[in-house]
């Protein structure tokens, strides 16, 4: 087996060799050789593992199965038309040509090696529990279905389109998928785009901000709250790459009314006009549970499971950004990766408990880099919390920011603006 190494920022797994990590970009100092446990069960039948959604968690959940049954089939029935690939790089690189499995995690001959049956345009449409089933409307419009033994329910999840007047125009796009950035790179090219709004100032739309301003267009970032990234950063690191996003000529307005969307503008409640040929909405992300809510499969927002990622389904586990582990989401890379694992074991026999990972925020924007992990020092409503104490250092001139959240003595939050040398050691002292 090929070595493998850790990132330590985000928790992601791949093998030795990489320059950066395929998921959060970090470079090599940040890796840690693993030991990827082989798990000695072995259980070979001729069972059906059907598992529905093509991302990291479904990737993950047929190599694991695969790994412990060298006879059952297992198929990925998933309704994009790609194999499993980086989905963080999307708005990393958002117009760059994605075709020909360029981001695919695993080339197709990977699958093909592990008997691992890659069913692409496919949509799930409904689980009969009872009858162990799955109705699939499949690329042609045409319908039909295919039983299983074990179901691994990974479908991830959907981005969020807040409801301002007109956010269902068709230059009005969210970035989820390959086809989204396809489709991104038709409006600019059918509307001449020079001048882009980017709506929501989270991890997402700065990605993207960037990304479009590095690439020669006027980028307006619109936030309703009064700081970017308000829930990872501290109102001093905001306010940082506020004025570093600025200084690369990235107009970022706070405290956004946004009123409505036109055909070339997005409108704000005070009269001003941001102009726009392409919006960028980035509003958030929203599991999709709908097919286990209808096959009466607990769904608590998410869909609900336990440490061995079983849900209240018999034969059925779910891994991944659409299911809540004991009550808590799963919405990073390396959660998806290690929920799926675990789902795929279980399934095919084993007794494998998750251990829960933290995941960190590392972003590549504005030509700095922002890390944050554990707390931000603020409460609820968004002031600062007594209950911290803060340690931070600012070098202005080189634009580097460092901050230290304790709790008492415990060590509860870390926030690093451009240098980020102290990130693996953050990483590892950091208690949640
Ligand atoms: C632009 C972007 C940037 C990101 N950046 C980072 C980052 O820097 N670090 C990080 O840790 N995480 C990042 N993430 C989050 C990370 O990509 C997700 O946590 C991860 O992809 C979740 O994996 P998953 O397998 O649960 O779901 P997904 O990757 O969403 O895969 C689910 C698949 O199921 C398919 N599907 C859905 N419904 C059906 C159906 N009914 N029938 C068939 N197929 C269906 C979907 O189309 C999709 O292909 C980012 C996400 C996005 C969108």
């Amino acid at each position: 087996m090929a070595k493998m190494v850790k990132c330590l920022v985000c928790g992601a797994v791949f093998e030795e060799g990489a320059e950066v990590c395929p998921v959060c970009g970090v470079g090599p100092e940040n890796f840690e050789p693993v030991e990827v446990e082989e798990s000695g069960f072995s259980k070979d039948t001729d069972e059906k593992f059907v598992i529905l959604g093509g991302g990291p968690a479904a990737k993950a959940a047929a190599e694991a199965i695969r790994e412990r049954n060298k006879e059952a089939v297992v198929t990925i029935i998933t309704m994009e038309d790609e194999l499993p690939y980086n989905r963080p790089m999307l708005t990393k690189a958002l117009l760059a040509d994605h075709s020909g499995d360029a981001l695919a995690i695993e080339a197709a001959d990977w699958y093909e090696k592990n008997r691992i049956f890659m069913m692409k345009g496919a949509r799930a449409i409904a689980i009969d529990t009872d009858a162990k089933s799955v109705a699939l409307e499949l690329a042609d419009g045409s319908h039909g279905a295919t039983v299983y033994d074990k179901l691994i329910y990974a479908l991830g999840a959907y981005c969020f389109v807040a409801p301002i007047k007109g956010s269902e125009l068709e230059h009005v796009m969210t970035v989820r998928n390959i086809s989204d950035t396809v489709r991104i790179r038709e409006i600019v090219k059918d509307r001449d785009a020079k001048n882009v709004v980017c709506i929501g100032g989270g991890v997402m739309g700065l990605e993207g901000a960037s990304t479009m301003r590095d690439e020669g267009f006027n980028v307006t970032v619109l936030e309703t709250s009064p700081f970017l990234l308000p829930r990872q950063l501290d109102n001093e690191a905001s306010t940082m790459l506020r004025e570093l996003a600025e200084s690369k000529g990235v107009n970022t307005i706070t405290n956004a009314k946004i009123k409505e969307i036109t055909g070339d503008a997005v409108l704000l409640e005070d009269g001003t006009s941001c102009p726009a040929e392409l919006v960028l909405m980035s509003t958030g992300m929203r599991p999709y549970t709908q097919l286990a809510e209808e096959a009466g499969i607990a769904v608590d927002r998410w869909v609900s499971v336990d440490d061995h990622m079983r849900t209240s389904a018999g034969s059925v586990y779910a891994a991944g950004d659409c299911c809540a582990v004991d009550g808590q989401p799963q919405a990073f890379w390396a959660q998806a990766e290690a929920t799926g694992r675990v789902a795929g074991a279980n399934a095919a026999g084993d007794d494998v408990a998750y251990e829960k990972i933290g995941s960190a925020l590392v972003m590549h924007a504005f030509g700095t880099a922002v890390f944050a992990l554990g707390t931000n020092g603020k409460s609820q409503d968004g002031s600062s919390d007594p209950k911290y104490r803060l340690e931070s250092s600012k070098d202005d001139k080189a634009g580097n920011y460092a901050a230290r959240y304790y709790d008492e003595d415990k060590l509860v939050g870390g926030i690093l603006v451009g240098d980020l040398s102290a990130m693996p050691e953050l990483t590892k002292s950091i208690e949640f």
